[in-house]
């Protein structure tokens, strides 16, 4: 495909864009491949309560194991099956395994956690979401009520009123809705009283930030008070140091997600270690201990 580079010099061909455009090829054969020979598989990472580190949700976060290359990361492969729109099957797959796995969860017991799967622009476009999320917990036998769906803040953007009104009729049934990747998209604050929301989720870039610029403490601030006031919980992404949560507790934040208390992990490692663990005290010494 021929485009512009910025510059408005039109060019056919580079050997970058050559190479670019057989990994893309590569990578979406592989992933038919993939999805015939049940090749992905489902992480999950909690988010737990900055009060007492008790789990809120679980997300579930897509991975692939290719045969040759080994992990190859939701980075790179997400946006090709997006492009090409095999994203309407593997977000099938996704949302169906995270819901048949929660429902084992559940049956298990487990009934206060919630999963959330994420889902993206393409999905939002070609599905239709009411109807295709509820046939599908349906389908895996879990109530509406332990599922959330993740959408990023610059998909809510752009999604049309039909959209919309396919979230508000899922969140009428019990699913939650969250935002994810908060405070990249540019959303005004009177839209975000609009959207049928229950969750805001600070994107990293803010928590990070936090630590060494002070302006971004009244802007974490202002997004706490914010979700009092919209009665919204608001989730702070990638908290990695002990520094960190003590801020984001500091501010009324109510829930971390982060690699200081845990990795994304299989569901077998959910199931043996992650329901038996203390989170708090993973918090309070900053140390990890699902890093291996
Ligand atoms: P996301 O939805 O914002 O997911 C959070 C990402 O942050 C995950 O990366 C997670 O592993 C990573 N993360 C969590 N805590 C930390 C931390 O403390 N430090 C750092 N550095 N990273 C942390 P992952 O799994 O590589 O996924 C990246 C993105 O790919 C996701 O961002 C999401 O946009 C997309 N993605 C992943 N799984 C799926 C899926 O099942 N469906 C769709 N449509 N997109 C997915
Ligand atoms: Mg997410
Ligand atoms: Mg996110
Ligand atoms: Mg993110």
């Amino acid at each position: 495909r021929a485009k512009t580079d910025g510059r408005g010099i039109f060019r056919v061909y580079s050997p970058e864009m050559g190479s670019k455009m057989r990994r893309y090829h590569y990578l979406l054969e592989e992933m038919r491949l993939a999805l015939a020979t049940q090749n992905f598989s489902l992480s999950f990472q909690p988010i737990v309560h900055v009060e007492d580190c008790s789990i809120d949700y679980f997300e579930s976060l897509v991975r692939w194991n290719h045969p040759a290359e080994g992990m190859i990361t939701p980075g790179e492969f997400i946006p090709i099956a997006e492009e090409s729109n095999l994203i309407l099957e593997l977000g099938d797959w996704i949302l169906f395994e995270a819901c048949r796995q929660m429902a084992a969860w559940y049956n298990a017991g487990m009934r206060k956690v919630r999963i959330s799967v994420n889902i993206s622009a393409v999905q939002l476009k070609h599905r239709r979401m009411h109807q295709w999320v509820m046939q599908t917990i349906d389908k895996a036998g879990l109530p509406p009520s332990a599922l959330l769906l993740e959408i990023t803040e610059s998909c809510f953007i752009d999604a049309p009123q039909k959209v919309i009104e396919e979230f508000e009729k899922l969140r009428e049934d019990g699913v939650q809705i969250a935002i994810d990747d908060f405070g990249t998209g540019f959303s005004s604050l009177s839209t975000l009283a609009e959207l049928p929301i229950d969750v805001i989720k600070v994107d990293k870039l803010f928590i990070d930030q936090a630590n060494v610029n002070p302006k971004y403490d009244k802007i974490l601030n202002s997004i706490s008070e914010l979700g009092q006031h919209l009665n919204l919980k608001i989730v702070a992404e990638g908290v990695e140091q002990a520094q960190q949560f003590e801020l984001v507790k500091k501010l009324g934040i109510q829930c971390v997600q982060g690699y200081l208390i845990s990795r994304p992990e299989t569901s077998r490692n959910v199931g043996s270690k992650v329901l038996n663990s203390n989170f708090s005290q993973v918090a309070q010494s900053g140390t990890n201990v699902w890093q291996p």
